[in-house]
């Protein structure tokens, strides 16, 4: 395949995901396999997200498993009552990477389909707006956010056939295997439906990343370390990893102004975070370690608006310990 814009040669869909274990990111200095490192392993350029609203909404948003989504999630903006018209995906791609390119200098871009629930539509509405989104002639992968209870099998077979065709990725909201923490977080289904979910994708060609949420309330260090233990041999290809924050107009918020809830301090999420990335296997790529936390309506923790001083603890600590992702980790099969 050829990136039309940049006459690039990009890697064949059919050996998306790569055998990663043949990215040496230790010797690269790095203390995890970080996701720009792997996006330039695999594409040898920068590849550069641009995010798609396609104007769904969530099951829990919508009444059909719970109403009112998730605790920290400000689903305003999806609420099916409050939708506003969306713009056409080709003017929203145009627009996103006309801002991407202000600020960076790259030429090939992947479509992310972020906001809500991005498989929660019948086959014949999802085929059209993913075909359109890699029609765009400088979109060369595609990202699909979704939730774990809403991938019937003619949707992973419509993804299975994408990706055949493009680089492709699904994000399930996993966010952790406990279910007293997803009924905490009103998200409707239970841990179950990830573990349906990941027996029926894996295998289908396209890569599968599993969000996950460190701190949230009620969870012990041991919890979060049963998270990680599970998600290190789950199938799962990439993880994107941040502590719970507050935003504002969402229970959480509520939650911790009346001192429900207490947010973790950077120190207990840093050590937390290094004790759950040594416990992944050294293949599976770390696509964020921190939340994006958007500035205005913005609760806290905040120092989660700090993001490279994030970062630099993050590596302080992994120096301070000498250790590495998956410094820890036991194969099943060893
Ligand atoms: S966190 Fe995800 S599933 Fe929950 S309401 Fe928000 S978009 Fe929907």
């Amino acid at each position: 395949m050829t990136n039309e814009s940049s006459n690039i040669s990009v890697p064949p869909p059919s050996s998306w995901p790569h055998d990663r274990s043949q990215f040496d990111w230790r010797a690269a200095g790095l203390h995890y396999f970080g996701y720009s490192f792997y996006l330039k392993q695999v594409f040898g350029f920068r590849v550069q997200r641009v995010s798609v609203d396609a104007g769904f909404t969530c099951p829990n948003v919508d009444g059909t498993v719970a109403i009112g989504g998730c605790t920290f999630c400000d689903n305003r903006s999806f609420s099916p009552s409050r939708r506003l018209p969306r713009q056409d995906i080709l003017d929203q791609i145009d627009d996103g990477i006309s801002r991407i390119k202000r600020r960076y200098k790259c030429k090939n871009f992947m479509a992310y389909f972020q906001p809500a629930t991005n498989t929660y539509a019948p086959v014949e509405e999802l085929r059209p707006l993913f075909e359109k989104a890699i029609s765009h002639p400088e979109v060369l992968a595609l990202a699909i956010g979704t939730r774990q209870d809403c991938v019937p099998n003619d949707v992973l077979d419509l993804l299975e056939e994408l990706g055949a065709k493009v680089p492709l990725t699904i994000e399930y909201g996993l966010q952790t295997i406990h279910d007293k923490s997803l009924q905490w977080m009103n998200r409707g289904d239970t841990h179950e439906s990830f573990l349906d979910a990941m027996e029926r994708s894996v295998g289908r060609g396209f890569e599968i990343c599993g969000h996950i949420m460190l701190g949230l309330p009620g969870e012990t260090h041991d919890d979060m370390m049963e998270t990680a233990r599970e998600v290190a041999d789950s199938g799962l290809d990439a993880v994107k990893i941040h502590n719970l924050y507050a935003v504002e107009n969402t229970p959480l918020a509520t939650q911790v102004r009346n001192g429900e809830v207490t947010l973790m301090e950077l120190d207990e999420y840093i050590s937390t975070l290094v004790d759950f990335l040594e416990l992944l296997p050294p293949t599976m790529v770390v696509e964020r370690i921190s939340g994006e936390a958007p500035g205005s309506f913005f609760i806290g923790p905040q120092w989660c608006l700090d993001k490279p001083a994030v970062l630099r603890a993050v590596k302080a600590e992994f120096e301070k310990r000498d250790t590495w992702q998956g410094k820890k980790y036991r194969s099943p099969e060893a």
